[in-house]
């Protein structure tokens, strides 16, 4: 079984940890590598943060013009090898073909506007600031950047940073999700074809350990984590007690509310889209949909049929729409917080629970599930279940949907589906969450903007992809200057 390598100072070499675990295929238990994983990697991932610093010192003066054109090269060989990576996606990471490659796109999408980086990049200029002085403002590159990923989008997040951190002139580690490590593997074999200097990305694996080193060595200045809350948290304050720039995005429990206004079959297929995609686990998946005044039982029986329709299986099979869930544990995880939501007076609507997929009897399934009426003060509405389970609940007025999606900790994503433009306009303005859609069920930012989330669904300043990813993949340098007349005469 092979052992998967680092990728470093411009080619693949072995782990210093001998110690691996399985990469282990969720929709029938096949391991399909072995990835290093314990204290050793440290010695790894300070190899790729010397490396990387070293060919820092000859990228950050590449114009810029220059630094983008291997991302073009970048974006052609992603196309020209998008069924490979997609399969490994599938392969490694559970979710449908056709969600893999979707996944690409948004990939390509941010090589896309990092190639705008000339423009996006430039900077301001004020002439005679006083007589004969002006002002300007330089961006110049961060330094070393390292990026921590998460095993849900495996293709997709470290694009929503590496393209922008190089072409803004640093250097950059990726330490991808020990669960999903095989698609990054891959996309690197396509970075080792671009003409990069030696060092410029690194890959290391790994888990606490490597990402400790990353948090701590003086040498790297901007972290990105995607993950997580808890794990989100703990980089923020880890990285920024040592003095880091850093973006920490983290979980999500996303409201939907549904007016009784809205188009109530569309809405249903589109919400169902959303909390059973990717299996439930996308950090812009719906989870608790609220309807309002008399949308609730139309509703109720549009949403059962669009999550019924659904077919679950493993993700390479024709037709697949719902893949497994990424581990044993995560099931199990799952069906608990399934059986907590009845405990907590909750009662079950549709239950996928122990759902035997024929062929594939020990993968990690779980049907669609719809609870209603879980309990407001219980703790299932309030946590993030990353699985294929709505929470249907019923309001009286939008003023209360509205408080219910503002009392929410997190704020990913919150999504209203109406036809009137009033009710739109004062969802958009008061609720207290980051990506807002209106009737859209996956409110995705493209790569223009940033992905947006507040409160416990970021921790930072700059999000990821566009404009914010530019601003915090540089440092700003302001410039005064006077050229008086007098002096120039002098020589
Ligand atoms: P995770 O937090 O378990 O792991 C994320 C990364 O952190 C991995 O690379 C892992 O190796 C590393 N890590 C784990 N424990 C660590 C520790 N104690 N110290 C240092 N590093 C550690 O997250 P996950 O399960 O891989 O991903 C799912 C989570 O990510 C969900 O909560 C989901 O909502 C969230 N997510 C958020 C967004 C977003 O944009 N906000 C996008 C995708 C996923």
């Amino acid at each position: 079984m092979e052992v998967l390598r680092n990728y470093m100072n411009g080619q693949w070499s072995e782990s210093k940890e001998r110690n691996t675990i399985d990469v282990v295929n969720p929709a029938n238990q096949k391991v399909l590598a072995r990835v290093p994983f314990g204290a050793n990697t440290v010695k790894d991932a300070e190899e790729a943060i010397d490396v990387a610093a070293v060919a820092l010192e000859e990228w950050r003066n590449v114009p810029v013009m220059r630094r983008v054109q291997p991302l073009y090269k970048l974006k052609q060989l992603i196309e020209e090898n998008v069924e490979e990576i997609a399969r490994l996606i599938t392969l490694e990471c559970g979710k449908s073909y056709a969600e893999s490659k979707a996944e690409m796109q948004r990939a390509i999408e941010n090589i896309e506007t990092a190639c705008a980086t000339p423009t996006l990049m430039q900077s301001e200029f004020s002439e005679n600031i006083a007589s004969g002085v002006d002002e300007f403002m330089i961006r110049q590159p961060i330094g070393v950047c390292a990026c921590i990923a998460p095993f849900n989008f495996p293709g997709m997040i470290p694009f929503w940073f590496l393209p922008y951190a190089i072409a803004c002139g640093n250097s950059f580690i990726l330490k991808p999700s020990e669960k999903v490590p095989l698609t990054m593997m891959k996309v690197f074999e396509l970075i080792d074809q671009l003409d990069l200097p030696k060092g410029l990305i690194n890959l290391v694996h790994g888990g606490k350990e490597s990402v400790d080193t990353l948090l701590d060595s003086p040498k790297v200045k901007a972290i990105s984590f995607v993950g997580s809350t808890p794990i989100a948290q703990y980089i923020y304050q880890r990285g920024a007690a040592n003095g880091k720039r850093v973006q920490a995005q983290g979980g999500a429990k996303n409201p939907v509310i549904v007016m009784p206004d809205a188009d109530i079959e569309m809405t249903a297929k589109i919400i169902a889209d959303s909390v059973y995609g990717c299996a439930g686990q996308r950090c812009l998946a719906a989870s608790n949909i609220v309807t309002v005044g008399d949308s609730k039982g139309i509703a109720k029986e549009a949403l059962v049929e669009a999550a019924k329709s659904k077919t679950t299986g493993f993700g390479m099979d024709e037709g697949i729409e719902m893949g497994p869930v990424i581990t044993p544990d995560s099931k199990e995880r799952i069906e608990s917080l399934i059986a907590q939501g009845i405990q907590e007076g909750g009662s079950l609507v549709l239950d996928g629970r122990n759902a035997n997929i024929s062929g594939y009897e020990s993968g990690n399934f779980v049907k669609p599930t719809i609870l209603e009426n879980v309990a407001l003060d219980g703790d299932v509405i309030k946590t993030e279940i990353f699985g294929p389970v709505m929470s249907l609940l019923q309001m009286d007025t939008i003023d209360q949907a509205i408080d219910f999606v503002n009392g929410n900790n997190f704020g990913n994503m919150a999504c209203l589906f109406t036809s009137s433009g009033l009710n739109a306009r004062t969802f958009r303005n008061r609720a207290n969450a980051g990506n807002i859609g209106i009737n859209i069920g996956v409110a995705a930012p493209m790569a223009q903007f940033p992905f947006s989330g507040w409160n416990d669904s970021f921790f930072g300043d700059l999000h990821g992809q566009g404009r914010h990813a530019i601003e915090f993949f540089t440092q700003t340098k302001v410039v005064i200057e006077r050229w008086p007349k007098e002096w120039t005469r002098k020589f």
